[in-house]
């Protein structure tokens, strides 16, 4: 059969003019699919905007917290739980929502955008042991400044609410994590010490911190320290040094890291690093600095022991005080209850500037607290001294913590509080 007939004799038969045209078809809706692919990588490429977040990026919180505000109508919500105990020992809790792992959609500035919260199933933050997670955002246009814009409210909302706020921080791997909400700041007259104490203390940290010119031409050029400075706090549990250091932060309007030294994992890398990348404008706490290390002399078991577990060891500690790289002011503050446990090369000056003893209530905070609490009575009547007087009779060392329990069950009976000094710390 020529050729000719052969295909026409195809053409004729229908199963295969069928075959051909699904064929046909099929190419074409491939064509269609790859120009299309195409169309929107061009579109995505030259119309419109992504812009990915990190977890580990500092606005990443931020813009969590708000999309959560913009996006009114997103139905799909995860949430954050935290606790927070307050001064007088009760805890609440608050519940953060933020946009769950998912895809979003807001609009802002005339324009929808698309959120797409991402979380990596196989990658960890290491630093954080937390599933590594992004936020991409997606809008309409070539207006960078719409993101910068966002990213500008969603820092400035998350300072409003820091606004007159102590933060926290805690470390985590090596960085420093903010824990809790912020804390309303604690005006440093509600903690009272003993006459002179809490003014030589702020005054000494303000000299610190106003004259780094100073600091640096002499302390740190002549006498090699780092510009640094050291305080220990030390005395019985309950005289309020943690209070006063909150107070003082919140005076200076500075924030806190927290630093507990007995902490597995803490190696003295690790001190070193996060001493130099500690928030600017914070106050380093190292709490109850005795229970970390025994004197060296006294148990060098322990301190094997201590060092066998991924801690930092005694040296490491030392190195840190020593050699804190940091052009910005640092200022530390260790407290203990037992000074006589701390190891002498610890608290050498140099190292710790400026000590100071938080005890028992003196005459001087019981008369000040009554007063303070009730002014009216305090003011006219000798009430105030006889309180003293009250407290003095029971010959026995009272802590401020346990003076406020009383004030706080005698809140509203002035002369009850004066006949009832006794029920001082059994309330
Ligand atoms: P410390 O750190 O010395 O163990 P804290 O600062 O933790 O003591 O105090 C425990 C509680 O007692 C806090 O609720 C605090 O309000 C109260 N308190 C302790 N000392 C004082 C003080 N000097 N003035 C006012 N309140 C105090």
């Amino acid at each position: 059969m020529p050729l000719a007939d052969f295909i026409s004799s195809l053409q004729d038969n229908p199963y295969f003019g069928a075959g051909f045209g699904l064929v046909g078809v099929g190419a074409g809706l491939a064509v269609l699919r790859k120009a299309s692919m195409f169309g929107m990588i061009l579109f995505r490429r030259h119309c419109m905007m992504t812009l990915e977040v990190p977890c580990r990026d500092k606005s990443y919180q931020w813009l969590l917290q708000w999309i959560t505000m913009n996006a009114r109508h997103t139905q799909h919500l995860s949430v954050e739980t935290t606790f927070k105990q307050h001064d007088t020992g009760k805890i609440s809790t608050s519940f953060d929502f933020v946009p769950s792992v998912g895809t979003h959609f807001f609009y802002y500035n005339k324009t929808w955008i698309r959120v797409e919260r991402n979380r990596e199933q196989h990658t960890l933050d290491l630093h954080m042991g937390v599933p590594w997670e992004t936020v991409t955002l997606t809008a309409l246009g070539r207006n960078k400044a719409l993101y910068f814009h966002m990213l500008d409210e969603a820092r400035k909302l998350a300072l409003k609410r820091e606004e007159g706020k102590t933060i926290m921080y805690t470390a985590m791997g090596s960085e420093w994590r903010q824990f809790g909400h912020p804390r309303k700041r604690r005006p440093i007259s509600s903690v009272i010490l003993h006459e002179g104490v809490a003014n030589r203390i702020l005054s000494d940290v303000r000299e610190f911190i106003n004259t780094p010119q100073w600091y640096s031409e002499r302390v740190v050029t002549f006498l090699g320290i780092p510009y640094r400075r050291g305080y220990l706090l030390f005395g019985p549990p309950g005289c309020g040094k943690s209070s006063f250091i909150t107070a003082l932060a919140g005076e200076l309007e500075y924030s806190i890291c927290i630093l507990n030294l007995s902490e597995r994992g803490l190696t003295d890398d690790r001190l070193q690093h996060l001493m130099s990348v500690a928030p600017q404008q914070s106050i380093i706490l190292l709490e109850d600095i005795d229970a970390a290390f025994v004197k060296r002399e006294e148990s060098a078991t322990t301190k094997v022991a201590y060092e066998g577990l991924n801690r930092v060891t005694f040296s490491g500690l030392l190195n840190m005080l020593d050699g804190v790289v940091s052009a910005e002011a640092r200022i530390l503050f260790m407290t203990t209850n037992y000074l006589e446990r701390l190891d002498a090369a610890l608290i050498r000056p140099g190292r710790v500037d400026v000590k100071e003893y938080i005890g028992h209530a003196t005459d001087y905070q019981l008369r000040l607290m009554y007063e303070r609490f009730y002014p009216e009575v305090a003011t006219s009547t000798n009430a105030a001294n006889d309180f003293v007087n009250a407290i003095k009779k029971l010959e026995k060392p009272v802590s401020m913590a346990e003076v406020q329990g009383l004030f706080m069950f005698y809140k509203n009976d002035p002369m009850g509080i004066i006949e009832n000094a006794e029920k001082i710390g059994t309330l």
